[in-house]
């Protein structure tokens, strides 16, 4: 029997949830991401709900250009786009509500972001069973939580991803085997995921835009010309997966960066600048990895003369915010400023935070 997967993506997930916890949104667009300042912001949006999307505002758009999108709207006549700084742990939340309710459903998932996952569905023995159990489970999600999703259901994890994204928001679809290529046949290549926009361009110059134009050459061609990627490029290109979904790989057992600096240094501003811009990622890496939390802060410093210096601090609670854990990270740093921790007075050669006890 041949494995039936799907795969469940939550509909444009952070502004699902602000609109979810403040009803008056809704029916304005919605941008989350860094403060726009009228039109000089320098980030970018995080996730826009539907009604921003009409607008052209989607992830990754300057917050700049997005600004600029609604004030036109707004010109026009339109609502007053509403635009909100990203809440991670609102979010981090709302993702372990989701997600408890999928696994208690179907035991073989595997999450790879704060808002999607792999579900393993073959134990439903049917396409048409694995539906019915996904349209509940969808239900359920609703009922729980007030947030929709979509879900594709396919024979491998690439078809149900592609299939989750088919039919957005709240949808459903299914792709049984005999359908994968008439399914994907008129898809742009860009639907293939690991697919971007090198790999599209230069396909473009062969005059390749469809899943269907790239069927037309021979895994030799696609191996000339893109190396080893070119024949996983031809399976795609055919429906041919054989990932497995599997259960979360073993937790990384630390989240960490570091950062030496050119000229040693004793200014507490560009230490602290660095540690800002690690916490950042760290946080966001967190994230990424499907973890809600973590206990331990782990700063290390090494001075001029190359001795090195580890302080933790240990937690009751998780934190999960960059605010949480700038706050830590502060009180672990500011006695190296001091007679405390530098009795010499050292230049600091290298600074790193870590966090561990992830949950
Ligand atoms: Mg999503």
């Amino acid at each position: 029997m041949g494995r039936i997967v799907g795969h469940l993506d939550m509909d444009a997930f952070f502004a699902s949830v602000e609109e979810r916890d403040r009803p008056y949104l809704k029916g304005s667009p919605v941008i989350i991401g860094s403060d726009p300042e009228e039109g000089k912001g320098r980030g970018v949006v995080s996730t826009a709900n539907y009604h921003a999307r009409k607008l052209g505002i989607g992830s990754a758009l300057p917050i700049s250009k997005a600004w600029q999108l609604c004030e036109d709207f707004r010109k026009e006549g339109g609502a007053r786009c509403v635009f909100i700084t990203a809440g991670i742990g609102k979010y981090t939340h709302a993702s372990q509500e989701v997600f408890s309710i999928v696994s208690s459903t179907i035991p073989v998932m595997s999450q790879s972001s704060i808002d999607e996952a792999s579900l393993d569905l073959t134990f439903c023995e049917t396409f048409s069973a694995a539906e019915e159990l996904v349209k509940n489970l969808k239900e359920e999600i609703y009922k729980k939580t007030n947030l929709t999703c979509s879900i594709g259901i396919g024979p491998n994890k690439m078809i149900a991803k592609i299939a989750s994204d088919f039919d957005k928001p709240d949808g459903l679809t299914v792709i049984v085997p005999e359908e994968v290529d008439s399914f994907l046949q008129p898809l742009s290549i860009r639907s293939i995921p690991g697919v971007g926009k090198v790999t599209a361009k230069a396909l473009k110059k062969w005059g390749v835009e469809t899943i269907a134009d790239v069927q037309h050459y021979s895994w030799q061609d696609l191996q000339n010309k893109f190396g080893k990627h070119g024949f996983s490029l031809w399976e795609r290109a055919r429906g041919i997966d054989a990932h497995p979904v599997e259960k979360r790989k073993a937790k990384s057992q630390s989240i960490g960066k570091h950062h030496t600096f050119n000229v040693d240094t004793k200014d507490i501003h560009e230490v602290y600048a660095v540690l800002q811009k690690h916490i950042k990622s760290i946080v966001k890496e967190v994230q990424k990895q499907g973890f809600s939390g973590f206990r331990t802060v782990v700063l290390t410093v090494r001075f001029e003369d190359f001795n090195t210096v580890t302080r933790s601090l240990t937690l009751d609670a998780p934190i999960c915010s960059a605010k949480a854990l700038e706050l830590k990270t502060t009180k672990l740093v500011l006695p190296f400023f001091e007679k405390t921790e530098n009795p010499k007075n050292l230049a600091i050669r290298l600074i790193g935070v870590r966090v561990e006890k992830l949950t």
